[in-house]
Formats: structure tokens, sequence, C-alpha cells
């Protein structure tokens, strides 16, 4: 897989390899692992397309679930929390 970017983020590729990975589970253990309850599924499904709309909405959908979601999004310890429950990503 290609190296981040410089500034530590996803490359394209790499962003939609991760969101493609996602099974929409029925369960959605990454939400039950959310202290803020935010369904990571409804917005990497909203976001997979990777139009700029479709990212557009996948950041309603988090806001609208948090407004905090940005901050959320810098400091979740994702490892701990969501991604640790997320079969596909561990
Ligand atoms: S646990 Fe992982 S695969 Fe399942 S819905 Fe959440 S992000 Fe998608």
């Amino acid at each position: 897989m290609a190296m981040k970017n410089n500034d530590g983020s996803l490359t394209a590729a790499q962003l939609q390899a991760e969101l493609n990975r996602c099974e929409y589970c029925e369960e959605k253990p990454c939400q039950v692992a959310c202290p803020a309850d935010c369904s990571l599924a409804d917005f990497i499904i909203a976001a997979r397309m990777g139009a700029p709309s479709d990212y557009r909405r996948a950041g309603a959908l988090i806001m609208g679930a948090n407004p905090l979601g940005w901050v959320c999004g810098v400091v979740c310890p994702g490892l701990l929390l969501h991604e640790g429950m997320c079969a596909p990503h561990v």
C-alpha cells in the first residue's frame, strides 16, 4: 500500500480502501463502542462513493450526532474503542 501523505493523512487510495472495508454490521459494534454514540457505519457508507457531496453528507451525519465530531476525530483513541470492535479492521 502507498505511503501516507506528508501530513500523516491517508492518500485518496488508502481512504477508499478503508471505506470499502466496512461490512455495515447489523449490530454496529463500532457505534456501541463510541462514547458519543456516533454511527461510523452510517458515515462510512455515506462517504463510500467519494464525491464531494458524499463527504459533505458524511460530515453532516457526524456533526449531527456529535457537535464535537471534529475534535473527537482528532483525539479519539480509536484502537481502544471503535476500531478495536471492528472485525474487518483488526
Ligand atoms: S464494526 Fe467495522 S465493519 Fe462493522 S459496521 Fe462498524 S465500521 Fe463497519
